[in-house]
């Protein structure tokens, strides 16, 4: 965790699916690598916020780096 990665190198390839100004929530329908482990990921979270709570109803595997303000979440579900 805490790997720097440049975020918006893939962020023109995802759609913007929430926007609630400090949470953006984005679905990556185009099969883009998660930087963090390779594999392409489900949704991304990006947060300013310093804590975020995570809701789910399905098993996922999460993956997180941060940048200097912002945090990034992103989601493999199982399946
Ligand atoms: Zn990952």
């Amino acid at each position: 965790m805490g790997d720097v990665i440049d975020f918006e190198a893939v962020r023109h390839r995802l759609k913007l699916r929430r926007d609630t100004g400090t949470v953006r929530l984005f679905e990556n329908r185009d099969g883009v690598s998660c930087p963090v482990c390779g594999e392409a990921f489900d949704e991304a979270l990006a947060t300013t916020e310093r804590s975020r709570q995570l809701g789910s109803d399905q098993p996922l595997d999460v993956c997180v780096a941060r940048e200097s303000d912002r945090l990034f979440i992103f989601t493999h579900a199982h399946g």
